[in-house]
């Protein structure tokens, strides 16, 4: 089966294989990751091999704390302004999308929030040049989205922010393509994409960010005292932070995020290519950004929506459904995705549109 699922996502099999056979007596020491406690060696060593391969693959220098964080992406979105607007009263935000909306939302709470552009107007199919954007160079950080999972819009640029920091919630752009994490202050993913399992959230942060906290600041979401405890100021997700150790290592094997962009946009375009040639499917984002990850499409015919799930999971093609806010279909296609998988999915789509169309 091929599972197109924007999160949990599908994960490397023999990522899998290699947890099922460790399972139950990790490298002989008679237990599973599951049943270690956080403090012992051997997590110890699980924990920063992690850390460190995933330096590697993203290139993230010494400038930066990584912590393994819990409470998924979501958290992040107050976790943020609470430990950023410092003594700044307002943050800039990047409306793009579901998620931007989301972010907004909560920093809200906390702070005056600047929506710097938003392409609501355009049913965020695009992108605002950033000549465009209303930013202030006073304020706190300057946070957008990337690749919106959702609406799949993905932005080609980074933006410039000048001496503000720049916080991006990269979910589901985080490793499936190279990024110049220098440019930014603050980077986090929820883990369910192209990390591991969901639940955890993996933060990248400056060090010159830490220890801004607001004294108010719940002591589990203060980067500062997260980063001084390596992520282990309480019991850690243990075992989603292993498996995702695996899929680094996964991830390296593969050729790290140079070749998992080459192969991101292959696929992403071949199904583009294919929507587009089409007169039965259609994809309403300008083509610039188009996102590499998920990729939503219509049917015609709406009427035929539950007819063309019913086949596609008839054929292995599992969770095509679109989120329940935009309707139609999306295939997302995280680097876990074989090509296969997307050559399968065209396969599915050509006859379907030539029976019903
Ligand atoms: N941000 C983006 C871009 C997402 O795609 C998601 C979806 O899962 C989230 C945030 C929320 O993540 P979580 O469910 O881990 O809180």
């Amino acid at each position: 089966a091929y599972n197109f699922c924007a999160g949990p996502a599908t994960l490397p099999e023999s990522v899998l294989q290699q947890a099922r056979d460790e399972m139950l007596d990790w490298r002989g020491t008679g237990m599973s990751v599951m049943e270690m406690s956080h403090r012992s060696d051997e997590f110890v060593e699980i924990a920063e091999t992690a850390e460190k391969d995933l330096r590697e693959l993203a290139g993230i220098s010494d400038d930066y704390a990584v912590l393994f964080m819990q409470g998924g992406a979501s958290s992040q979105f107050s976790t943020i302004p609470l430990n950023l607007l410092g003594d700044k009263t307002s943050a800039d935000y990047v409306n793009t999308g579901i998620w931007s909306e989301k972010a907004i939302a909560e920093a809200s709470r906390y702070g005056a929030v600047n929506v710097v552009a938003s392409s609501a107007a355009q049913s965020f199919t695009t992108v605002p040049g950033q000549d465009t954007w209303n930013t202030d160079p006073g304020a706190a950080y300057l946070h957008y989205t990337p690749n919106e999972t959702i609406g799949g819009l993905e932005f080609d640029f980074v933006p410039d922010s000048g001496s503000v920091p720049l916080v991006a919630d990269m979910s589901s752009t985080m490793l499936s393509r190279p990024v110049d994490v220098s440019k930014f202050g603050l980077i986090y993913a929820g883990a369910q994409k192209n990390i591991g399992p969901s639940g955890l959230v993996v933060v990248i942060i400056r060090k010159d960010l830490l220890g801004k906290a607001r004294k108010e600041t719940p002591t589990m979401m203060n980067y500062q005292v997260i980063a001084d405890n390596d992520s282990m100021y309480n019991t850690p997700a243990t075992y989603s932070w292993y498996l995702s150790g695996l899929v680094f290592k996964w991830l390296k094997e593969q050729g790290g995020v140079q070749a998992m962009g080459e192969l991101n946009r292959r696929k992403a375009s071949k199904l583009y290519g294919f929507i587009d040639a089409s007169d039965f499917y259609a994809n309403p984002i300008e083509p610039r950004f188009r996102s590499w990850m998920n990729v939503p499409f219509t049917l015609a015919d709406d009427a035929l929506n539950g007819e063309f799930l019913k086949g596609a999971d008839a054929r292995g093609l599992l969770n095509l459904k679109g989120h329940r806010s935009v309707g139609g279909m999306r295939a997302s296609i995280y680097n876990a995705m074989p090509e296969a998988g997307v050559d399968a999915l065209i396969d599915y789509m050509t006859k379907f549109a030539k029976e019903r169309g």
